[in-house]
This record gives C-alpha cells, sequence and structure tokens, in this order.
C-alpha cells in the first residue's frame, strides 16, 4: 500500500456502457491522462481509465517537483546544450502550469517550496553537480553550495499527487470512466475504433495515450527503445528534516522527502531484469537510511519507463494518435507539460519542446542493434533468474507445459496463476513486498489471484484447471 492512497477521495466514475462518439479520447488517468483531459476539457473528449484514476504509476510517485532530477541535465548536457537547455525549459513551463492550475481551482493538495538537494557522497562525482551547477547558473536558476561542498541546493517544490488529482477530477466529472479497459484500437477512415473489456466500441477522431505501456502500438515501437526501472520506496512515521527533499547523483542512489511528519526513503533503484528480490531491496533500503523496522508506516514498489536518451516521448505517434510515456521517473512535470505540447499539436501551433520530446526520434537514431541486444539479455536473463530466485513462500510447477506460479500466503492458502506474461511470454516473477506477479520485460503486473492490475498485457493470469 502507498502512503497516497489514503488520500484517494470518494468521487467514482461509472464504466462505459455504451458505444460512444468523441472528438478526442484519453486513455489511461494517471497525472498525464488527467493534465490532458484538463487542457481537452472544452471540447468533445473523454478520458477512460482500466482502474480507479490515479491509482496507476503516479500514486507510487514520491512527487517532487525539481529540476534537480538526478544526473538527467548532465547525461543531456553530453548530448547538447541546446537539448538540455530546452528540456529546463520544459520543467520550468511545466512547473508555471502545475502552480496556475492550483491557483485557479483551489486544490488543496499540500504543494510546498522545500529545499531541493543535489548530493555527491563521492568525491570523484562531485565534479557532475559542478557542470550541473554552472548549467543551472548560466540559466539564471539560483543555486547554492551546502555547506560541506558536498552538492548543491534550489528552491523547489513537492505536492500530494492524489489530493492534486481529487481536484482535477472534480472539474472533469462528466468526462471519465472508471474500470474502462482500452484492449483493440483500429483505424477506419478519418477516426479510431477503440474497443474496451467490456466490448463497447468508442469512435474516436483524435487519440491521446497516457497509459504508461500501451500494449497497441505497432510491435516493438516502445520495448526496443525502453528499459522498466523498478524502485523501493519506506515511508517513516517520523521525518528528520522537514520541507527538503535530496537525491544523490552517485549510484546506488538515494531519494528523500519529507511529508507533514512522515519520510519518505526511495532508493534500491534497478533495471527489472537485474535483481527482482524485493525483500532484499526491501533490507537495503532500509540500511542505506538507518530505518528501523517499528518506524516504518508503509513500502512499496513500483516501476516506470526509462527511454534510451533521457527524453520522454511525447507527440504524435501517426495521423491523429499521440503520446506522452517514458517520463524516466521524473513524470509529474513531464506528464503536465505533455498536454501543452499535445494541445499545440492538436491545435497546429508550434511547440518549443516538440523536437527532442518526438516519439518518433527514435527511428533516427536509437533502433539500434544494442537495444536489441539489451532486450533479449533481459528476457533471457529473466529466466535464468527465476530458477534460483523463488523464496518458501513462491513455487513454481510445470504442468502440462504451462509454467504455474504458486504463492502460498499467510494462512497457508495456495494461490496459482499461469506466470507467463500474456503480452509478450516474459517470465512472471512475484514481488514479495507488493505481493504482485510483476512483469520484468514491460512492467505488467497482476495480483495474487492474477487479475490484471498494471501494464500491456490484456489479460488475466489466473489458473482454472
Ligand atoms: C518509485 C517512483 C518514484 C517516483 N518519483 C517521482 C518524483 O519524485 N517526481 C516525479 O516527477 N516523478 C516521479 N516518478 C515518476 C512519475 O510518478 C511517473 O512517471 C508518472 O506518475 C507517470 O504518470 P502516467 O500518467 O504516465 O502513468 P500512470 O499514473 O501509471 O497512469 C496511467 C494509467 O493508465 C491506465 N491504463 C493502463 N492501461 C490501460 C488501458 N489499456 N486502458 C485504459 N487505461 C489504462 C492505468 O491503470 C493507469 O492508471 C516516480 C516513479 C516511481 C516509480
Amino acid at each position: 500500500m502507498t502512503l497516497w492512497e489514503k488520500y484517494i477521495d470518494n468521487l467514482r466514475f461509472p464504466s462505459l456502457d455504451n458505444n460512444i462518439d468523441v472528438d478526442i479520447l484519453i486513455i489511461g488517468g494517471g497525472i498525464a491522462g488527467l493534465s490532458n483531459l484538463y487542457v481537452q476539457k472544452d471540447k468533445n473528449s473523454l478520458l477512460v481509465e482500466a482502474n480507479r484514476v490515479g491509482m496507476g504509476v503516479t500514486m507510487a510517485s514520491t512527487a517532487k517537483l525539481t529540476i534537480l532530477q538526478e544526473d538527467i541535465l548532465l547525461k543531456l548536457l553530453k548530448n547538447s546544450f541546446y537539448i538540455a537547455k530546452t528540456y529546463l525549459n520544459s520543467q520550468l513551463e511545466a512547473l508555471n502550469m502545475l502552480k496556475k492550475i492550483i491557483n485557479k481551482e483551489n486544490i488543496e493538495c499540500d504543494f510546498e517550496e522545500v529545499d531541493s538537494l543535489l548530493i555527491s557522497r563521492n568525491q570523484k562525482e562531485i565534479k557532475k553537480v559542478e557542470i550541473i551547477k554552472k548549467f543551472l547558473k548560466i540559466n539564471n536558476i539560483l543555486v547554492t553550495d551546502l555547506n560541506n561542498k558536498r552538492g548543491i541546493k534550489i528552491k523547489a517544490y513537492q505536492f500530494n499527487p492524489l489530493k492534486y488529482l481529487n481536484g482535477l477530477k472534480k472539474e472533469l466529472k462528466d468526462k471519465i470512466y472508471e474500470q474502462t479497459k482500452v484492449i483493440n484500437m483500429k483505424k477506419n477512415k478519418d477516426y479510431y475504433i477503440v474497443t474496451t473489456s467490456n466490448q463497447k466500441i468508442i469512435k474516436a477522431k483524435k487519440v491521446i495515450i497516457t497509459c504508461q505501456y500501451p500494449f497497441f502500438l505497432k510491435p516493438l515501437f516502445l520495448p526496443l527503445n525502453t528499459t522498466i526501472q523498478k524502485s523501493t520506496i519506506i515511508v517513516t512515521k517520523k521525518c528528520p528534516n522537514k520541507k527538503l527533499n535530496y537525491i544523490t547523483v552517485d549510484k546506488p542512489t538515494l531519494s528523500y522527502r519529507s511529508y507533514n511528519n512522515y519520510g519518505i526513503y526511495l532508493s534500491g533503484v534497478h533495471p527489472t531484469w537485474k535483481s527482482n528480490n524485493e525483500i532484499k531491496n526491501y533490507e537495503k533500503v532500509k540500511k542505506a537510511f538507518n530505518i528501523l523496522e517499528e518506524d516504518i508506516l508503509c513500502s512499496w514498489t513500483n516501476t516506470d519507463i526509462i527511454s534510451g536518451d533521457n527524453l520522454p516521448f511525447i507527440g504524435v505517434i501517426k495521423n491523429n494518435m499521440y503520446i506522452a510515456t517514458a517520463f524516466n521517473t521524473w513524470g509529474i512535470l513531464n506528464g503536465i507539460i505533455s498536454s501543452k505540447i499535445i494541445d499545440d499539436l492538436i491545435n497546429n501551433k508550434e511547440n518549443p519542446y516538440l523536437n527532442i520530446f518526438n516519439p518518433q526520434r527514435i527511428k533516427k537514431y536509437q533502433k539500434s542493434i544494442n537495444s536489441i541486444f539489451s532486450n533479449l539479455i533481459s528476457f533471457l536473463k529473466g529466466i535464468k533468474k527465476n530458477k534460483k530466485w523463488y523464496s518458501k513462500k513462491v513455487f513454481w510447477e510445470n504442468v502440462k507445459g504451462k509454467r504455474i506460479g504458486i504463492y502460498v500466503d499467510e494462512e497457508g492458502k495456495e494461490h496459482k496463476v499461469k506466470a507467463i506474461c500474456p503480452h509478450l511470454k516474459c517470465p512472471l516473477e512475484f514481488n514479495l513486498v507488493d505481493k504482485t506477479w510483476d512483469c520484468p520485460c514491460h512492467s505488467s503486473r497482476f495480483t495474487i489471484d492474477g487479475k490484471w492490475l498494471k501494464g500491456p498485457s490484456k489479460k488475466d493470469i489466473s489458473y482454472k484447471k
């Protein structure tokens, strides 16, 4: 259970139970989807969400609103000053948009100004911080050195993402359908025919895809060019420093923020094929921050999509189809700016960020043999790891050639699933922190009894004899 879950309001939306025609359809109700719907609210638009609005990756976020996003600026700078500057501007513009919306709609979301720190524990890595500092100064951002000279500090923000989405939802009441999962999409003349899991048809002139890892894109559009990164979060009942967040530039990444009296700690960052022993990662996070078990309020793990060049995919995929995804674990501001970029595209306006976020850019320079190999290796390592990995609570057996996963709960009850992801047949792994079956390849997630929770899988993995 995440910290933010308890802040979700009682406002529920119906599931779509009739066929419908719209001008703009948004698929996925996280920060990106709701931000896009908010901008398109005066048009004939609607949003469909497979589960409940806000309960995807957005609910798992630490929700820091800062431009000190680990070493992303540095990586972009290595590529080009123009790209780094354009990215910086996009984040600042998103922040301004967010402030305006909070003020205009009077949203109580504990939005607060904080000190945001970028720290290096390692003498060798201080150079990285220095480069980022210089870049920020050139761009007129006020930066100060920490007293111990091991990092820098800027003014930034943080908020409660679920309270913010509660505020947006109120403004978008008649435009949202929950428990409405898209399972198919086809182009037909001037519109898309979108099918939902209860076989309702939505005819849409334009479609905006904000559901993280869409299965209905052309095969291998994303898998070849992205990795999935998982992290572990622990929330403590007390917080040592209020109105503060930090992240390290050196690895392993340590990240902290305060929320009221709670401390929110993140670490254990890894690509999903690497180390899927969630209990071990949980213990590592505790050790890294010196957290005592009795001080813990809650913990969770979650994944985000990482692009090969550290820039999100926001823009046009093909005629009248738009996407906003691969936010590199910084999706709050990127989700918000996606609504402006896509709106400008819809209205044939110029936008300064189009160029760097263009999802078609992968055609030009990312479709390399390397990325094909790394995906294959992820897949094979996943299979290998699985064999060693199972704990006393989790087993697997082969039934008539099918890989069946069994989780034994606290009361000794067995929960069986088909432990192969229906999306692209990757072997699933059991996540002992969240008690879910997780796909290491493309981040689909299922309950202990095999019900779909997240990701590109169209189907559940329930097992019946
Ligand atoms: C541990 C962690 C910490 C993070 N910390 C930060 C941070 O401090 N600051 C920051 O800016 N970012 C952070 N991020 C990243 C940020 O939270 C995400 O990038 C962002 O929330 C993604 O938003 P989204 O709207 O794209 O996805 P989601 O919130 O996942 O929304 C997508 C929605 O689409 C729905 N959906 C999926 N498939 C379908 C379908 N077929 N039909 C209909 N609906 C569908 C899902 O149910 C889901 O609700 C963090 C991420 C993680 C994992």
